[in-house]
């Protein structure tokens, strides 16, 4: 019974009761107050993926975050609340910090991979030390990677690196759902040197330090 699962911990959150400021009715939604409609403080401890409304995932629907953030980012601008009360204008400033704040944890991989670990173990994953089979694995491919003396052969390996990035995200995300800590790790962190890898050579692409001809 100890097990946390996301989900149901998120609409809890979600259904939290508070009093009004305004009206002090007690009322269990965010957003406007369902009694007075004055506007009703966050709950700080919202998670980003619940406030941004998308699936908690390494691989973020880049579609619905940034939908939805505009969305949200517009609600609380300030000009939305110029005739409002000074207690209103303040915690829709708090929401746009908030609103931020996630938005910029979610668009980056590598935050948002980290987040949701943290959020389902409630261990930073840089406190779990490197697995081996990862360690070999990136090895190896740095290995790989110092041979490389084409542009065929760098295309080849990028994409190489895509098919283990989409077998790491796959693997990771069913980790989550299991609830498999060590798996979770393992996977990652192979998923974040690969994709660390993938800029690497991609950038060397760009501006390859082999010979062209292939
Ligand atoms: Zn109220």
């Amino acid at each position: 019974m100890a097990a946390v699962n996301l989900s149901m911990s998120n609409q809890s959150k979600a259904a939290t009761r508070i009093i009004c400021w305004n009206c002090q009715e007690i009322v269990c939604q965010f957003g406007n107050c369902s009694s007075c409609h004055k506007l009703l403080p966050q709950p700080q401890e919202i998670d980003p993926f619940t406030l941004l409304g998308v699936e908690p995932s390494i691989d973020v629907d880049f579609e619905t975050l940034e939908k939805n953030y505009l969305k949200l980012i517009h609600q609380f601008h300030p000009d939305q609340f110029i005739t409002k009360s000074q207690t209103e204008k303040t915690i829709a400033q708090s929401y746009s910090a908030q609103i931020n704040n996630a938005y910029k944890a979610l668009k980056c991989p590598f935050s948002s991979s980290k987040l949701l670990f943290s959020m389902v173990f409630g261990q930073a994953l840089d406190d779990i030390p490197d697995p081996a089979p990862v360690l070999l694995e990136i090895f190896e491919l740095n290995e790989k990677r110092m041979y490389l003396t084409s542009i065929i052969q760098a295309q080849n390996f990028v994409h190489e690196i895509e098919t283990k990035i989409d077998t790491a995200v796959g693997e990771y995300d069913a980790a989550i759902t299991q609830k498999d800590q060590l798996k979770a790790a393992h996977f990652l962190k192979t998923f974040l040197y690969l994709f660390k890898l993938h800029q690497d050579v991609q950038q060397n692409l760009l501006n390859p330090s082999f010979d062209q001809a292939t």
